[in-house]
């Protein structure tokens, strides 16, 4: 399907070609790069020369939509279902000192707004209204994208914006592609300016990162390239083998990202002061690098004992890093879903078993009911009774 067509089978990107503009309004970035490699445009980032407060208007009419919000820097964002889109009018961007955040200021041609973003392939727009379809490549990206290259748009790209290195990781992995000689010299720029960025632009990098299906060859790059290390030295390990198990046990999403931390360093304390961290994320790594190891062939039910407070990614993780297999961590995290005590604590107290014991006793009342036993009240309540006259130390 060429792009015109593409466009019309496209909800959004269609209404937005029905727009009547006097000025272009362009597709860019991600978007374009993705159309023309025939896969689905998932991020939809419109710009214009012209701020025309006719468009944004309409856009709040046909996908009848409250409001637009307006972001600083000449940006605005539309929610239409699930899906974002981001508008913004073309801007050039300069850094102040390398590392920091770009300062933006409105630029009045596409050319110079492509001019400043990170590689050939994301640095293609393409008209959506009036000349729907036309393509602007200034960089050549075009010629990059049929070649599988990915090449900076300049020398002392890195300097600039040392997270371009991960970035390009990301892409490099997601698509396959090798890098021009001109982006494999960029990360030893990166490298010298890495130690400047701030960690939430790191987090930022690492959660998007760990949402992708090729993550792991991604983790090993930064792991072989040493990026973390230059960010901050106590990352300053790496293991293959436990990024292949955390990779291959954990579930694609955003907050999985901060287990793969423990391939890189083992430091918790430097890791929960580096910023990179919250406060729940810190606890969970100590949780699971505290455990005991535990058996390798053992019952799912038993399980309970160590994860009864762990959240089921913490279950996997741990699970991961102590080698047990993902079937019975899985068959684990399956039986606990549905079990349910039908004791409350008030009435497991007035037993007699004091509150000290509660999290013990329960846990052994859980693992019971997973194994399929103890389904009546009646039937806990018997346990409940010799689980009390077998343990001396209840009163
Ligand atoms: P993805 O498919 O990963 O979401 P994307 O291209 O949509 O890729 P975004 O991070 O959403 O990536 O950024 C949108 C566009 O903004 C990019 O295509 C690129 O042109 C530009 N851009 C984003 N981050 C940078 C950066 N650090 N330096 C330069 N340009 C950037």
């Amino acid at each position: 399907m060429n792009i015109r067509e593409y466009i019309k089978t496209n909800r959004i990107l269609y209404t937005i070609s029905q727009f009547n503009s006097h000025s272009n309004i362009y597709l860019v970035g991600g978007g374009v790069r993705d159309l023309l490699l025939h896969r689905s445009v998932l991020d939809i980032d419109i710009v214009f020369e012209t701020l025309d407060y006719k468009f944004l208007d309409y856009l709040t009419d046909v996908f009848k939509v409250e409001s637009i919000i307006k972001s600083p820097f000449l940006t605005w964002k539309i929610s239409i279902g699930d899906i974002e889109i981001d508008l913004a009018h073309t801007r050039g961007e300069y850094y102040r000192e390398p590392g920091a955040l770009p300062e933006t200021y409105p630029v009045h041609s596409i050319y110079q707004d492509l001019k400043r973003r990170d590689f050939t392939i994301n640095s293609i727009a393409c008209i959506l209204t009036p000349n729907t379809g036309d393509i602007i490549d200034p960089m050549d990206g075009y010629h990059d994208l049929r070649e599988g290259i990915l090449r900076v748009l300049k020398a002392g790209s890195f300097l600039e914006d040392p997270t371009r290195a991960f970035r390009a990781i990301r892409y490099k992995n997601r698509f396959g592609f090798i890098y021009h000689p001109l982006t494999e010299e960029e990360f030893e720029h990166a490298k010298k300016l890495m130690s400047r960025i701030s960690a939430s632009r790191v987090r930022n990098e690492l959660e998007r990162i760990s949402v992708e299906e090729n993550r792991k060859e991604m983790f090993r790059e930064i792991g072989l390239k040493k990026l973390l290390f230059h960010w901050r030295d106590f990352f300053n390990t790496f293991r293959e083998d436990m990024l292949v198990s955390l990779h291959e046990y954990l579930d694609f999403e955003k907050d999985t990202w901060f287990y793969f931390l423990l391939v890189y360093t083992r430091d918790i304390e430097a890791l929960g002061g580096c910023g990179l961290l919250e406060r729940k994320e810190r606890r969970s790594l100590e949780r699971i690098l505290a455990l005991d190891r535990i058996e390798k062939e053992i019952m799912p039910e038993e399980l309970h004992r160590w994860f009864r407070k762990f959240s089921d990614d913490e279950v996997l993780a741990a699970g991961a890093l102590q080698g047990l297999k993902k079937e019975i961590l899985r068959k684990y995290l399956l039986r606990r879903k549905d079990v349910r005590v039908l004791h409350d604590a008030e009435e497991i107290k007035e037993m007699g078993i004091p509150a000290s014991r509660l999290n013990e006793i329960l846990t052994i009342l859980e693992i019971e009911k997973m194994k399929g036993k103890l389904r009546s009240k009646r039937e806990e309540e018997q346990f409940l009774r010799v689980l009390k006259s077998r343990h001396t130390f209840l009163p």
